[in-house]
């Protein structure tokens, strides 16, 4: 049986502005042709099952010729598989969609398009430049600036000039000095404005703004360079005023994510939609010590308990795994007492229909002990990571308290020594770092290496004990207000903004 083609547009960059039809079609495809700028972030949404081919090309490189991609797509679909062609923006605007839906149609494959958001319109957007406006401009001319092999530009200055719309030249860095020299001798007023986006919708994205005289010099200082937009006309002179993008709290800056991966999501998330570009570096991974004979043993004889306490999510799903491994469920905990480290451990419970008894006003291990030491008469369990910190058992043995202390979960260390990374930290390229545990600190430092020059970033903790392991190696830190993920937040964002209680750099 044949299979199909469905030719998606990607956009601009912005995984945000993939459609819904083009995400689904992507969940269901076997086989994925991506060309070179279709953004990383887009490319991580394809499923691992399905078998990736770049046939990126270059300006001036073509590593893989159309016809050549046109007879992948070809055989592909003829081999019976679902075949999702991505192509950056739309790909019908300037994107040889076209012709390779022309080849498919040809020998009888069954196809379909999903239309894209194009760069033309949305990295001008990003930029802050709305293509049309009423006080402005009442047409739109989307025109390539690549020329044929071996042929010059064919455009015609003189019906662009006439027609008073806005202009959006794609494909157009290499030949933008010829293109405005085009539009000035065609009689275009050397004040209008114009400007130029790079890298739109990205974190990295660029703006420069002109008019069409001043557009070579200071496209020129800026080293603006390929994907980006030329747009000239009168919608330009908004984009200081418009451009909410650029504006995010955290746009421009490089931030570091250093948790597990199955716990980076939300944090990298709630980063990247304050504009952070976001490198995700999973320094750690939890790995459930199971089965583990300690932990069973104290579970089966839990009456010896009056406190059950968790200091990670970790722990807490350890626990309950391993709960119903030994056949057993919630009515098993019957009038054990439950303590939390924070929220998100609270949380962990929560989902399993538990509420806990106590969560320290300060969310760490010396004051869970504390809270602990005081609330408690009988014994108490700790499930949690094997190398936990000694502040909390040292708070219950100060008050006489009993405990049991069972590691459920260890912290391996496996993100590999990256000598890239570590330029780009003592270059300063990465802004912040954070860290959500001693043990990400730890982690880190084994990827980047200890003796790594940190004086150009700074380390946001998420409490003082994470900022004391961070210290301890000549990282300068801040610490959030309350040991959670939003607070964390909250300090990566004013951070930025001078505004945060900070310590001083120069203080390791
Ligand atoms: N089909 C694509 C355009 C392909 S032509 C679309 O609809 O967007 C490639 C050109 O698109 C680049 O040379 C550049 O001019 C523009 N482009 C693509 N992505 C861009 C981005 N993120 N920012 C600015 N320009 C971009």
């Amino acid at each position: 049986m044949s299979g199909k083609v469905t030719l998606v547009g990607a956009g601009p960059g912005d995984p945000g502005l993939l459609t819904v039809k083009g995400r689904a079609a992507l969940a269901a495809a076997d086989v994925v042709v991506y060309d070179r700028l279709v953004s990383p972030a887009v490319l991580d949404l394809i499923p691992g099952t399905a078998r990736q081919i770049d046939v990126g090309k270059e300006a001036s490189r073509h590593p893989v010729p159309q016809h050549r991609i046109n007879q992948i797509l070809l055989e592909e679909a003829q081999a019976g598989h679902s075949v999702v062609r991505l192509k950056g923006g739309d790909p019908f605007v300037f994107g040889r969609g076209g012709e390779e839906l022309e080849t498919l149609a040809r020998a009888g494959v069954a196809f379909e398009e999903v239309p894209g958001v194009t760069s033309a319109i949305a990295a001008a957007a990003y930029g802050g430049i709305p293509v049309t406006h009423r006080s402005f401009s009442s047409s739109l001319h989307i025109i390539t600036g690549h020329a044929r092999e071996g042929a010059s530009l064919s455009i015609d200055f003189d019906a662009l000039v006439r027609a008073r719309g806005t202009l959006v030249f794609l494909m157009g860095v290499t030949a933008m000095p010829i293109i405005v020299q085009g539009l000035l001798e065609a009689g275009m007023d050397p004040d209008t404005p114009a400007a130029m986006v790079e890298n739109g919708t990205l974190p990295s994205q660029r703006r420069c703004d002109a008019t069409l005289y001043t557009l070579p010099r200071q496209a020129a200082a800026m080293d603006i360079h390929s994907p980006a937009l030329i747009v000239v006309g009168g919608v330009c002179a908004l984009g200081k005023e418009l451009c909410w993008f650029e504006r995010l709290p955290l746009h421009g800056k490089r931030i570091l994510v250093t948790r597990p991966r199955a716990r980076a999501g939300t944090l990298a998330d709630k980063l990247r939609s304050l504009g952070a570009d976001v490198v995700e570096c999973p320094c750690i991974e939890t790995i459930p010590i199971l089965p583990c004979p300690a932990m069973e043993a104290a579970l089966r004889d839990l009456s010896a308990y009056e406190w059950l306490a968790f200091t990670s999510p970790t722990g807490v799903e350890t626990f309950w795994f391993c709960l119903r491994e030994l056949g057993r469920d919630a009515r098993h905990l019957g009038g054990v007492k439950l303590a939390a480290i924070g929220p998100g451990t609270a949380k962990a419970l929560a989902d399993r229909g538990l509420t806990a008894d106590l969560v320290p006003g300060t969310y760490d291990a010396a004051h869970l002990g504390g809270a602990l030491a005081d609330a408690a008469r009988g014994k108490v369990l700790l499930l949690r990571a094997a190398e936990g910190s000694a502040a909390l058992t040292d708070a219950l043995a100060r008050k006489g308290i009993a405990y049991d202390d069972i590691a459920v979960y260890q912290t391996l260390y496996l993100f590999p020594y990256t000598r890239a990374l570590r330029k780009e930290l003592e270059a300063g390229k990465i802004d912040a770092v954070t860290f959500t545990s001693a043990s990400t600190v730890r982690g880190f430092l084994s990827t980047v290496g200890a003796d790594a020059d940190f004086s150009r970033t700074v380390g946001l903790c998420i409490g003082e004990q994470t900022a004391g392991e961070a210290r301890k190696h000549g990282i300068p830190v801040r610490v959030a207000e309350k040991a959670t993920i939003d607070s964390l937040v909250e300090l990566v964002s004013h951070s930025f903004l001078g505004e945060q209680r900070k310590e001083s750099k120069e203080k390791p």
